[in-house]
């Protein structure tokens, strides 16, 4: 039976819950399931409950946000266990930090005379991890900005009136303290990274394994089936392991399927059984 290893639930930007996630898992023949929510792993609890009760192995998990440039570098971090340890202490403190980043956006807005307080921005981001698409949202709902685009322009965005920088971690702590944690870092979409040429792409990937990277989202929606095969190839020749998963966020990204992304994907579950073995044979 497939797998994947890539899912979000509400928990950060997904539309379903941990449960509806699981169900779907189950609904559509998966064996296993990775929750790797942005920032957070508050929603592994209830998928494990949920998965329990269905027979479907949930794989704790979280996606990093990694300090980066050209592009954009996220990091899937598998077998992370909830709770104290290097990353998971890591995370919580970013958590915090966040949470004092809305405060300092907000009082930016209300330094430009916008009124909006910390409580309406809390309102209307619910359980999940709160961020500036919320920020804009309320913006919007209040008739200050137009649309998404027009609160990032005018407000929110890199460079705006209203802009407050986010602390990030870097890819070298990523990879240390997941290792440190017994969990497996995985680089997820590298086609975002603002990487061009063959060359680079190596260069990236061989810094990255000798720091400890273990995988690569090789079997990603995005991909065709040509490219998966050639990047999982290329992830091989690192000495590293081919990962993947649909990167679903339920209606948020709209006909991208559980599993199977937008139709072709699979996962089989001798990728997550490689992956397990890499993870036993950490230093504990
Ligand atoms: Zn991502
Ligand atoms: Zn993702």
């Amino acid at each position: 039976m497939p797998v994947d290893l890539h899912t979000h639930s509400r928990f950060s930007d997904g539309s379903d819950t941990p449960t509806e996630l699981t169900a779907t898992a189950h609904s559509v023949g998966l064996s296993a399931l990775a929750l790797t929510d942005h920032d957070t792993q508050d929603g592994i609890e209830e998928a494990r409950t949920a998965g329990a009760g269905l027979g479907i192995e949930i794989i704790p998990g979280v996606e990093i946000s990694c300090e980066w440039t050209p592009g954009t570098l996220h990091m899937v971090v598998l077998f992370l266990e909830p709770g104290e340890g290097p990353l998971q202490d890591r995370l919580a403190r970013l958590q915090r930090a966040r949470a004092t980043r809305n405060d300092h956006i907000v009082e930016r807005l209300n330094g430009l005379g916008i009124e909006i307080t910390n409580e309406e921005v809390a309102e209307e981001a619910g359980t999940g991890v709160t961020g500036r698409p919320h920020i804009a949202a309320l913006l919007i709902r209040k008739g200050i900005a137009e649309d998404m685009r027009a609160a990032f322009d005018e407000y929110l965005g890199n460079g705006r009136p209203a802009y407050v920088a986010r602390e990030r971690l870097t890819p070298e702590d990523s990879i240390g303290l997941a290792l440190q944690s017994r969990a497996l870092p995985i680089l997820s979409h590298p086609y975002t990274m603002g990487l061009e040429s063959e060359t680079q792409f190596r260069e990236a990937f061989g810094y990255l394994a000798d720091l400890g990277l273990a995988g690569i989202d090789c079997y990603y929606p995005e991909y065709s089936p040509d490219e998966r095969e050639a990047l999982a190839a290329v992830t091989r020749s690192f000495g590293m392991i081919p990962s993947g998963g649909s990167d679903y966020h339920g209606t948020y990204k709209e006909g991208l399927q559980l599993g199977t992304g937008w139709g072709d994907l699979v996962v089989a579950d001798e990728v997550l059984e490689e992956l397990r073995a890499a993870r036993a044979a950490l230093p504990s």
